[in-house]
Parts: C-alpha cells; structure tokens; sequence
C-alpha cells in the first residue's frame, strides 16, 4: 500500500521529496510544488527564485502561486520546458519570455556556458 504521507513516502527506498510531491499532489490531491531539473532552471531563469537550490526554489513557488494552482503550474512548467527550453546553447534574447523575464547577468552567464 502507497503511504498517503509526504514522511511515509520519503521513507521509501529511492523516493526523495520531488518523487513524495508528485505523488501527493497528482495521487492524493494534496497541495504540492514538485521541483524537478526543468522547473529549477526555469524559475531561475524567469527570475521566480533565486535558484540557490531546489529547497529555496521550491519555497519561492509555492509563495508565489497561490496553492490551488500548484499543481497546474508544476505541470506547466514542465511541458513548457520540455517542448521550448534546451538546457543551453540559445539564444535567451530572442525568446519572448526570457528575453524579458531573465536578468541582465543571467542571460550573461548563460551564454558563458
Ligand atoms: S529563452 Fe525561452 S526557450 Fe530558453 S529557457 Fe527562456 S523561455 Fe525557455
């Protein structure tokens, strides 16, 4: 039987708390903002978090959507990212999000990579 706990999956063998988030939230219903790779570039990138790690980033979203929608905007940061966003290598500028949603020193340092 799948606990219905964030405690009792993250007891699970190879279950982390993204893995325990996704489960509550797409399972059980439970209010909760999965951050995977995708999500944590994204919203560092958007300047939604300061993208010291997926704990921060984490909390930044869930403080700026209201909790309702967590688990739409989870999903659709995700789709988003899978179709249009490559990990590196683009042109940050051209792009009607990032060109002004990232910071003058992010687009910087993505085209340093
Ligand atoms: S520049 Fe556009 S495609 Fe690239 S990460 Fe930003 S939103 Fe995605």
């Amino acid at each position: 039987m799948v606990p219905e706990s964030f405690d009792g999956l993250e007891e699970l063998a190879g279950v982390g708390h993204k893995t325990a988030s996704v489960v509550m939230v797409q399972a059980f219903g439970v209010p909760a903002f999965p951050v995977d790779t995708h999500i944590h570039r994204l919203a560092t990138r958007w300047g939604l978090s300061s993208g010291k790690n997926v704990v921060q980033t984490e909390k930044d979203l869930k403080r700026l959507f209201p909790e309702e929608e967590w688990a739409r905007r989870h999903l659709q940061i995700i789709f988003f990212g899978r179709e249009h966003c490559p990990a590196r290598h683009h042109d940050m500028e051209s792009c009607p999000i990032c060109s002004f949603a990232a910071s003058s020193a992010r687009k910087r340092a993505e085209r340093q990579r």
